[in-house]
């Protein structure tokens, strides 16, 4: 079976260019960040469900430039136990656990929702970094649970708990994180926009782990349209990629500023 049909000049033109994108943002140093695209394929065709991913260890560079077989490959959905390539590339990123299952959440609930990437963006881990310094160490972070569902759609979700915190410090540590992120995304206007469906914390889980996959595909069952991941990048998914840089964008631009008024000192 050629399944290379599925996979058109659009299809490859937008990854090129949301990989081009990603690389000049300085997101994807090295061989960090990956994309995967759920496609349509007609219901009768025997592998009807099917998604398009980043080849492991292939660099966001090479992808905006070949684009291809060389570089991506094409797995069918349901088969993750037993992952077959059907087209292209024989080997899926390290981070496929993440991915799939935050695919099979989006085909369940959010079918609109074809497209997931995941980057490691420069301000977004710089105040996660401060974020999370706050919430360990400051005596108080003002604010209660309540307050902390921003006033965008969602209200926010996380996956805490590391089994070394006292017990009392998840449900802390998760208002402390909702303070954070109702600040962060307080300081931008089209956060109301383009993170309209909110954005959530996973801390905790080991890049690439079954872990990390599990907490994050529960997260976004509420809807959210951006996981942070502490010490690690972010993963946004979108009806396409250039939704999910959207998204990723003004995260960015939202940390950049808050980390800045704050380096002001007058807030
Ligand atoms: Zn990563």
């Amino acid at each position: 079976m050629d399944y290379s049909k599925f996979v058109t000049d659009e299809i490859l033109d937008e990854i090129a260019s949301v990989a081009k994108v990603a690389w000049n943002h300085g997101w994807a140093e090295s061989s960090a960040g990956n994309l995967s695209l759920r496609l349509n394929v007609d219901a009768k065709h025997p592998k009807s469900d099917l998604v398009l991913i980043t080849g492991t260890g292939i660099r966001m560079r090479e992808l905006a430039e070949n684009p291809g077989p060389e570089t991506l490959g094409l797995f069918e959905r349901g088969g993750q136990e037993k992952l077959e390539c059907l087209w292209g590339s024989g080997k899926q990123t390290s981070e496929w656990f993440s991915h799939f299952e935050v695919h099979n959440v989006l085909a369940s609930r959010f079918p609109e929702k074809r497209a997931v990437l995941h980057v490691h963006p420069t301000y977004t881990l710089a105040w996660l970094e401060v974020a999370y310094r706050e919430i360990r160490f400051a005596d108080s972070v003002d604010g209660t649970l309540e307050d902390a569902g921003h006033t965008i759609k969602k209200g926010i979700s996380f996956i805490t708990g590391k089994e070394d915190d006292h017990e009392d410090l998840p449900k802390e540590k998760m208002r402390r994180w909702g303070v954070m992120v109702r600040r962060l995304l307080s300081r931008l206007e089209e956060s109301h926009v383009y993170l309209k469906d909110g954005v959530d914390v996973v801390e905790g889980m080991g890049m690439g782990s079954e872990g990390l996959a599990t907490a994050t595909s529960t997260v976004f069952k509420s809807g959210c349209g951006v996981v942070l991941w502490p010490k690690h990048g972010a993963i946004a998914v979108g009806e396409d990629l250039q939704a999910c840089l959207d998204k990723l964008e003004v995260v960015d631009k939202a940390a950049k500023v808050d980390l800045l008024v704050r380096a002001s000192k007058h807030v």
